[in-house]
Formats: structure tokens, C-alpha cells, sequence
């Protein structure tokens, strides 16, 4: 079995208790990895180098060398892509066909923000009052706890990092427990790009234990999470607690909105996309189709026809569209909306059960109608591959139903009017709306949620600003005395 250490101030350790636990293939159902189990005295440690690093050699670096560092990275990551994509497929059974694109996009990010390192610029500001300069910084925030989910570890983390980096942040890293290798192994690669060591730290361990241990550390400035809305809120708190700056990308129940003048076979291989993609493990998931009705039974049947081709099974096969569910709490969770589905009184037009000749944890892509808004499967995030399909009258009723959630992280609009297109995008609560697409993400375009789908954005170019603080400078320059009681 392959075994990986935690890295912390650039040094290869077990963790301090000596402790380890085993992460499993999903497509296998067996163990094949065994990493640290680390816990709050590892966080400490990692803490303390983050700290170390920011205040020594990494602290001392110009913007310019800092961003020649990610350009450096960025080549390395080029070459290990590969090696990376194997391990998140064997990590977390999402399909080879994806991972390696996932892989082979990473640079991209290490690049945008290379160059972005140096051009963080403060401003000169008009002063109000007689003599004074006044000018502002950007400093970096500090120490990153970067939490990370299961789905889409090192793209996810990525988003985090480049940005964080550049503006001269230091990290700690806690990867999902379900999927610790690729990070892991990604974590060395920063000695070989020359970093300092310390200025980025992983260590793995369990969420309620490691995660919430660095989300409550006080040395840490700022927490960057991904993950579910549950657990964002419990690490918002605990942020708080010690004012500790804060992004959380959580989860989404997003909608896909078709009108009757839409190229239906586009809008029926975009909602393909949005579901069914990586076994609809994606926050993005567009897991609500709200379809006209005078078109939704010809959508549907389109849909179906397609989900019915979906080749379920090995996720390293260049043929497989549909891996497994990435872990067995995960795969419990999804059987049991298909259960709820059921009992609520859904009509199961394909779908909800497992593939039982594969076992493990796979199950079949899902379309559920006849539903309403406070079904479970309707309400709740699924993060599965389940589709809801709900009908409208008119484009006020759309509207009203994409907005009918407590999440806002994406959505699109299928329609060829373009007048249509750019008033619903308008209208649409959530942070990412796609015209007559699905499922694109860009390092240069801002991403993130509104309501329970989180606070902030990650990518684009503010998203350095958000790894720093911005500090204002008044300089007097006359050298007098003023008014000690007034304010100036
Ligand atoms: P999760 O919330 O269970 O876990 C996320 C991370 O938090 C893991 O590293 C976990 O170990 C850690 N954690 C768990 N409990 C913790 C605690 N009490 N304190 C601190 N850390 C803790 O999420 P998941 O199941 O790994 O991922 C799926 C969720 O992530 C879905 O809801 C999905 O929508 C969301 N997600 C959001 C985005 C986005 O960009 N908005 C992207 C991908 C996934």
C-alpha cells in the first residue's frame, strides 16, 4: 500500500501521534492509501512554520520573485499533471478523462496569478485636508487555512492557493479525509519550484478533529473552506470566534432554465452536462431543470434517451461518462433520496437505483418529475446525479422558481432571444449564470455563491485583493503641530 507524509515547515513527518488511517478506492472498494491521521498538535506545528516562513524568507521576497516562483510551479504541475490525475482517480473514482484535464488546467491558474503577483498596486488618494499624503498597501493577510472537499481536490485547493500565494500569503492545508493523496503528493512539489519551506503545510486528518482544529487556530489570519453548507457554517463560527477573515464556497442547487424557443438537443446535452458530469459530485451541479411546458415532454424524452446511453463504470476507462459515487457515505446518502423520492411520490422517469452488476458504489443517472418544490430531492442538495424537472407558464414563474431556493451558486438560460437571455441572467439569484452553456470555469472569471451557497469569490483578477489587507498611510508634510482635540 502507498503511504504519503504530512509536510509541515518543509519536512516530511508522520504525525505527532503516530497515528495513520487508510483512504479507499471507491471503483475498488479497497483501501490503497495509508496517510497521517493528524491532529491539533500537527496543526499547531503547521501554524507556527506558516508563521515562520511568512515572517522569514518568504516574507522578504519581492512580488516579482514571488510570482517567477508560480510561473516555476506552474511548469512543474505541467509535468506531474498525470501522475496527479491518477491519484485524484484513485482517490476519489471521478473519471481519468476529466481529472486529466483538471490537471492539465492547473497551470493556468499558477500562471494568471504569477502574474498578477507584481501588479498589486495601492493608490495615491486626493487628500481632503491641507498637507497630507495618503496612500494605500496591500499587505498580505497572513496564514491560510485552506479546508478542501472530496470532489475536486487539487482544482479546488488551486483556487486558494495561487491567489493566496501571490498576494504573499503562507498556507495550511486540510484536504478532505476522503481524498488526502493528491495533496499530499502536490505539496512536495513547492521545494522543487523553490518555495521556502513552511509556506505551504498539509495536514490530513478528520473534519470534526484536524478541520475544525485549524478553523479555530488563533494563529491563523484567514480560513478559505469549500465544502457543504453544514459544515461551512460550524467553520464560520469557529473563525469568527477569533476574527479570523473568511471565504466559504459552499453548496448549490442550481437551475437550469429552458424556454420553448431554445435548440433543445443544446439544452438537453448542457443539462447532461450539468447533472450527470462527474456523477453529479459538483458543487455547480445544475440539478433543477425548469423547462416550459409546452416543450418539457420533448426535453424529457431527449434527456432520458441520453441518460440511458450514460456508460457507467471504471473511472480510468477513456469510455466511462459516469464514474462512481466518490465514497460510501456519499452512496448512502444518494440511495436514500432515491428512497425519499419514491415515498414523496416522484415519477421515476430513469433511474434512482444502483448499477448492481458493478456493486460498489454505483448508481444510475436519475431523473425525477412530477415533483414539487418541498420534496427533499427538490429542496436539498443531492451531490449526485439526480434531476429534478419542474415545468413554467411564463418567464416570471422561471424566474420565481430558480430563485425559490436558499442557494445561489450557478445557473444558466436556454433560450435563443437574446433580449430572453441577458433579462433572466439579470433576474437569476446566483453567482455564476451560463447563456445557452454549462459547466465553465475560467482562472480569469470571478466564482462563488449568493445565500447559503457562501461569502465570497474565488478566481479573477480581485481575488488576490482578497488574500490581503488593505492598510492606509497618512504622511504629513509640513512638519507643524495641529489642534490635539480635533479630529483632523
Ligand atoms: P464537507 O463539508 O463534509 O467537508 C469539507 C471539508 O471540511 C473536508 O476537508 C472536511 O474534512 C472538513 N470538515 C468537516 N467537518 C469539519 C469541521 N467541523 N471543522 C472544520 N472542517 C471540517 O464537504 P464534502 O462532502 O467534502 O464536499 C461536498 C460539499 O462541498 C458539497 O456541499 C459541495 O456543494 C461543496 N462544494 C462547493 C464548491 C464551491 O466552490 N462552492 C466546490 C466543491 C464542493
Amino acid at each position: 500500500m502507498r503511504t504519503f507524509p504530512l509536510l509541515i515547515g518543509g519536512v516530511a513527518v508522520p504525525a505527532a501521534s503516530g497515528a495513520t488511517y487508510e483512504s479507499v478506492d471507491p471503483f475498488t472498494g479497497q483501501a490503497w492509501v495509508q496517510v497521517p491521521d493528524g491532529g491539533a498538535v500537527d496543526i499547531d506545528r503547521a501554524v507556527r512554520a506558516a508563521r515562520a516562513a511568512l515572517n522569514g524568507p518568504w516574507g522578504q521576497l519581492t512580488a516579482t520573485a514571488r510570482g517567477k516562483l508560480l510561473w516555476r510551479l506552474s511548469e512543474i504541475i505541467g509535468r506531474e499533471a498525470e501522475n496527479l490525475a491518477d491519484l485524484e482517480v484513485r482517490d476519489g473514482g471521478k473519471l481519468l478523462r476529466e481529472m486529466s484535464g483538471q490537471m492539465a488546467s492547473l497551470p493556468d491558474y499558477y500562471r494568471y496569478f504569477a502574474g498578477m503577483a507584481d501588479k498589486l498596486e495601492g493608490s495615491v488618494i486626493p487628500s481632503d485636508k491641507p498637507n497630507f499624503l495618503i496612500y494605500t498597501k496591500h499587505e498580505p493577510v497572513g496564514v491560510v487555512g485552506a479546508i478542501t472537499p472530496w470532489n475536486s481536490p487539487l482544482l479546488l485547493l488551486t483556487w486558494k492557493l495561487a491567489a493566496g500565494l501571490a498576494a504573499g500569503c503562507t498556507f495550511v492545508i486540510k484536504p478532505s479525509d476522503h481524498t488526502p493523496a493528491s495533496t499530499l503528493a502536490f505539496a512536495r512539489l513547492f521545494e522543487e519550484a523553490g518555495f521556502p519551506p513552511g509556506v505551504v503545510n498539509v495536514v490530513t486528518g478528520w473534519g470534526p478533529e484536524t478541520g475544525a482544529a485549524l478553523a479555530a487556530h488563533p494563529g491563523v489570519d484567514k480560513i478559505a473552506f469549500t465544502g457543504s453548507t453544514e459544515t461551512g457554517i460550524k467553520v464560520g463560527q469557529a473563525a469568527l470566534a477569533s476574527m479570523t477573515r473568511l471565504t466559504l464556497e459552499l453548496g448549490g442547487k442550481s437551475a437550469q432554465v429552458v424556454f420553448p424557443d431554445a435548440d433543445l438537443d443544446a439544452a438537453a446535452n448542457g443539462v447532461i452536462a450539468g447533472v450527470f458530469a462527474a456523477t453529479g459530485q459538483t458543487c455547480l451541479a445544475g440539478s433543477r431543470l425548469l423547462v416550459h411546458e409546452s416543450v418539457a415532454e420533448e426535453l424529457v424524452a431527449k434527456i432520458v434517451a441520453r441518460a440511458s446511453t450514460i456508460v457507467v463504470g471504471d473511472p480510468h476507462d477513456p469510455a466511462t461518462e459516469m464514474g462512481p459515487v466518490s465514497n460510501e457515505q456519499q452512496y448512502q446518502k444518494v440511495l436514500s433520496h432515491f428512497a425519499s423520492a419514491r415515498a414523496d411520490g416522484a415519477t421515476i422517469a430513469y433511474g434512482a437505483e444502483p448499477v448492481a452488476e458493478l456493486g460498489g458504489f454505483f448508481v444510475k443517472p436519475t431523473i425525477l418529475t412530477d415533483v414539487t418544490p418541498e420534496m427533499r430531492a427538490v429542496a436539498e442538495e443531492v451531490f449526485g446525479p439526480v434531476l429534478v424537472v419542474l415545468t413554467f407558464a411564463d418567464e416570471d414563474e422561471a424566474v420565481a422558481m430558480a430563485n425559490g431556493t436558499e442557494f445561489g451558486l450557478a445557473g444558466s438560460v436556454w433560450t435563443k432571444d437574446v433580449h430572453r437571455a441577458h433579462r433572466v441572467a439579470g433576474n437569476l439569484r446566483a453567482g455564476t449564470i451560463w447563456i445557452n452553456s454549462y459547466r465553465a470555469v475560467s482562472p480569469s472569471v470571478p466564482f462563488g455563491g449568493m445565500g447559503s451557497s457562501g461569502i465570497g469569490r474565488e478566481n479573477g483578477i480581485d481575488a488576490v485583493k482578497d488574500f490581503t489587507e488593505t492598510k492606509a498611510i497618512w504622511v504629513e508634510l509640513t512638519g507643524d503641530t495641529r489642534d490635539p482635540f480635533t479630529l483632523g
